[in-house]
């Protein structure tokens, strides 16, 4: 007996010579293309489908990057001065720290799902590091004999004029160094960490050079910066890096190489790179030309100087403002450097035109001088930025 269709017996392979046999001998009727409107479509879906909940528990909406961003129901006058200190400590009927303002500011920080950080020293004092303008701040305690402001120990022109000088440069580097390598990310890191390991951060622009960012999971910065760019910025460098001005080869800083005592000679003051010293010595026993050894500097960006990498720099922000950021919180600065003021500007009118939202969080108001785009931001929290998570829990 000739084996059935349903035979069991019989293997794939045997079966489709089967059927080849049977498809030279039997003239099939021709098949429609498409099944009549009779058929019943399968409600089966293909297995490489994946299920997707109609509904997420908020529990899990939470840490989705996806989740639906709920709409936003209160948006204050522009500019709205909230007094985080006030709020903080209790207080909830004063014009200037009322709930509506409070949810405004939850709100951004909890929903927003294309942030942009920009932050300076205000956000790392709390970690014990100075910041530079206040009363105990570095340009004040770093004044002295011919130093009129600390200030001068971060310009290019001041640092390497004289011996003097350049000991002072590395006395400040060392010291600065230390405090950097004791210390740990402060709770508002520790906030912008958590928003990034969300998938909510775009970019977190800090002008701090003490890298605290890279303590923490999600803010890691890269050096040197190239694609893809990192989810921190440095802009004006890292106190953790030096680098040689002739051949570019990036260190970890050895503040044993930078001389601060006033007994040591002139040429101490900068040293030798040895990547370059190497090299020049190889060149010597093959007696070839000699070209020099490059110089080491601490990996922070001076004033008076034309910054490394601000062509990357200026890459990653034009990246970001393509990206239509929905949330800029401008954050422990007063934003007194021109470069970092128009980045601000430019994230600002973008956010604005997006109707996203624009916080400006500092213990000081904005100056005057920035008044041509205070109208762009939403709300002027005023306070330590390390109370906002204190807020949100
Ligand atoms: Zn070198």
């Amino acid at each position: 007996m000739e084996n059935s269709p349903h035979d069991p017996q019989k293997t794939p392979q045997e079966w489709s010579k089967h059927c080849e046999s049977a498809s030279g001998s039997i003239r099939r009727p021709k098949l429609p293309l498409s099944p009549p409107s009779t058929v019943k479509k399968s409600s089966q879906k293909p297995l490489n489908s994946v299920p997707r909940p109609k509904k997420l528990l908020p529990e899990l909406q939470k840490c989705s990057s996806r989740a639906r961003k709920p709409r936003l129901k209160y948006r204050p006058e522009p500019n709205t001065v909230f007094d985080l200190e006030l709020y903080v400590s209790g207080a909830r009927n004063s014009p200037r720290c009322n709930e509506s303002n409070a949810q405004f500011l939850r709100y951004a920080l909890q929903y927003s799902k294309r942030t942009i950080v920009i932050a300076g020293a205000g956000v790392s004092t709390d970690a014990g590091i100075p910041d530079f303008r206040s009363s105990d701040g570095l340009f004040s305690t770093l004044r002295g004999p011919g130093v009129s402001s600390g200030k001068d120990l971060f310009d290019y022109n001041v640092v390497y004029s004289n011996a003097e000088m350049g000991l002072r440069f590395n006395r400040m580097i060392t010291q600065l160094h230390a405090k950097c390598q004791e210390v740990s990310p402060t709770r508002f890191h520790q906030m912008v960490n958590s928003i990034a390991q969300e998938g909510r951060l775009r970019r977190l622009y800090t002008q701090n050079i003490d890298a605290l960012e890279d303590q923490t999971s999600h803010l890691q910065s890269k050096i040197p910066l190239e694609k893809p760019f990192p989810t921190t910025i440095q802009l004006h460098g890292s106190i953790k890096h030096m680098s040689c001005n002739k051949c570019s080869k990036i260190y970890h800083l050895d503040p044993q190489l930078f001389k601060s005592h006033d007994h040591h000679v002139d040429r101490d003051i900068v040293p030798l790179c040895p990547q370059c010293a190497e090299f020049e010595s190889v060149r010597a026993i093959a007696g070839m030309r000699s070209q020099g050894i490059g110089k080491l500097r601490p990996r922070v960006v001076l004033y008076n100087e034309i910054h490394p990498e601000g062509d990357s720099i200026g890459n990653v922000v034009l990246q970001d403002l393509k990206g239509k950021p929905d949330c800029l919180i401008i954050v422990g600065t007063t934003l007194k450097i021109p470069g970092v003021r128009a980045m601000c500007k430019q994230f600002a009118r973008q956010v604005h035109d997006s109707r996203g939202i624009v916080l400006w969080v500092n213990t000081e108001l904005p100056a005057k001088n920035l008044e041509d785009f205070v109208e762009c931001i939403d709300m002027t929290v005023v306070g330590d930025c390390q109370n906002i998570p204190v807020m949100l829990e």
